[in-house]
């Protein structure tokens, strides 16, 4: 008995047999169909009210119970802190809400008639950036919220505040599409005249961030009492305004299209333990690709082979799934030990091999010199150097400005070399990464 627990996984798991599916015609087939499920990332300044419109938007979608908020306010007011009780609808445990901070990134989803969306909640503190990478990579657009009080936008969008760094720093990663909500209103009378201040300034920052204007968006509300999130703002609150609530706007922000048809990629956002019938347990979001039962995978930068023997989209059981899904893959063969958070699931046949040395095309956030840098890629990091300056590029259409410039400027677009000496980490083309020193972002960007 003792001696069959410990031989290898591989030789007692019985193999799956493949359906053989043509993943990418049957995906073709339900598209119209389906609702598809957008990411969004929430973005902004520290106590910009992220949370507590996250929670609204999660409590007026139905997707919260009357007893629970209920619940939350009690706990709330026990503390003198009623106004919290909708920040902590997001799932966070109790130790971060008596800390006040949302520390990792906490997913909720929610589901319109029109579409289907998880909400990556971003942490607001400045160490938590890197957590923010990881939601960001994953993201399909961006919900920037902005304290529209006095004093409090202009502090959110000075040079230490956040709402700069934030932008910049989904952009740089690929998120296109932003959708500013101007929050707080209800503190401000509902000033369009504050709106408009406030919408003037930051259209200018998005357009030299990268943003095109017709992927950005304007949305006055208030999280807290719930104007325009997803009721419309109560009789002649807004006079002055006729646009869409923020559900509106989410629900024509569609997703971008993703490549199905590609080799699989999807970083492991999550690792557990099963039960009896699903021994080990990976969740995440397939970035490009699919995979079916059947299929042998690895999780690079490892090596060990499993086999794909369940699949979950969005906890329900299927034989396959697509890039854009949210998924959980019931695996055999596998020790938990070879499964990491932040490692990439590949096809056994088709696997990301981690590159030493690169060329990355990215956006600048401090002064680049040749230096020594951490390499962020969603969750995982290893250290590096910076070791050339290829060129500077102009923004607006990604032309060479300078060849090997002598070093490179905060706000600037420019192709550098890096090299990694740290652990291997999975990288390839198209895969996003941060530059990190001294506990600062410096640059973040795109595989060239
Ligand atoms: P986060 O740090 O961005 O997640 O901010 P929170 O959601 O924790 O909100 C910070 C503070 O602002 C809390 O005291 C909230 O109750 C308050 N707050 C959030 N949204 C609004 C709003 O729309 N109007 C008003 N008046 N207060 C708000």
């Amino acid at each position: 008995e003792n001696l069959k627990l410990t031989e290898p996984p591989e030789k007692t798991a019985p193999k799956i047999p493949k359906k053989k599916i043509d993943v990418v015609a049957e995906y073709e087939k339900l598209k119209s169909k389906r609702k598809e499920n957008a990411n969004l990332i929430v973005i902004g300044h520290v106590d910009a009210g992220k949370s507590t419109l996250m929670g609204r938007l999660l409590y007026d979608a139905g997707v919260v119970d009357e007893r629970t908020i209920q619940k939350y306010k009690q706990e709330a007011e026990k503390i003198g802190k009623s106004s919290f009780a909708l920040a902590w609808v997001l799932d966070q445990t109790g130790e971060e809400r008596a800390r006040g901070v949302t520390i990792d990134i906490a997913v909720n989803a929610f589901e319109t008639e029109k579409g289907r969306f998880t909400i990556l909640d971003a942490p607001g503190h400045r160490d938590f950036i890197p957590n923010m990478i990881a939601g960001a990579a994953q993201a399909d657009f961006a919900v920037l919220v902005i304290d529209s009080s006095p004093g409090e936008f202009e502090a959110g969008f000075n040079i230490r505040g956040q709402t700069k760094e934030h932008a910049l720093l989904v952009r740089s990663i690929g998120v296109q599409r932003i959708i500013v909500a101007v929050n707080k209103l209800d503190l401000m009378k509902w000033s369009q005249d504050r709106f408009d201040e406030i919408k003037q300034q930051l259209s200018q920052f998005l357009a030299t961030a990268g943003f095109q204007s017709k992927n950005v968006s304007f949305i006055p509300c208030s999280g807290l009492t719930g104007d325009n999130i997803v009721r419309g703002p109560e009789a002649g609150l807004i006079p002055w305004y006729t646009g869409p609530t923020l559900i509106q706007e989410l629900e024509t922000a569609k997703p971008v299209a993703k490549a199905v048809e590609k080799p699989l990629r999807m970083t492991i956002t999550d690792v557990y333990r099963g039960g009896v019938t699903n021994p080990v347990t990976i969740s995440g979001r397939i970035e490009i690709g699919n995979v079916q039962v059947g299929d042998i995978i690895v999780a690079a930068p490892g090596e060990e082979r499993a086999q794909v023997k369940g699949i979950e989209v969005d906890n329900e059981a299927t034989d396959w799934a697509v890039a854009g899904n949210n998924v959980q893959l019931h695996l055999t063969g596998i020790d938990m030990d070879h499964l990491k958070i932040g490692d990439v699931v590949c096809h056994a046949d088709n696997p990301l091999v981690p590159l030493k040395e690169f060329e990355a095309k990215i956006l600048a956030f401090e002064s680049l010199t040749p230096m020594v840098i951490d390499i962020h890629r969603g969750r995982l990091n290893a250290s590096g150097r910076i070791t050339k300056l290829i060129a500077t590029l102009d923004k607006g259409n990604g032309t060479v400005t300078k060849k090997k410039p002598r070093h490179i400027a905060p706000g600037s677009l420019a192709v550098i070399s890096i090299s990694v000496t740290g652990v291997p980490l999975p990288l390839e083309k198209g895969s996003k990464i941060v530059l990190r020193a001294d506990g600062l972002t410096v640059a973040a960007g795109v595989l060239a």
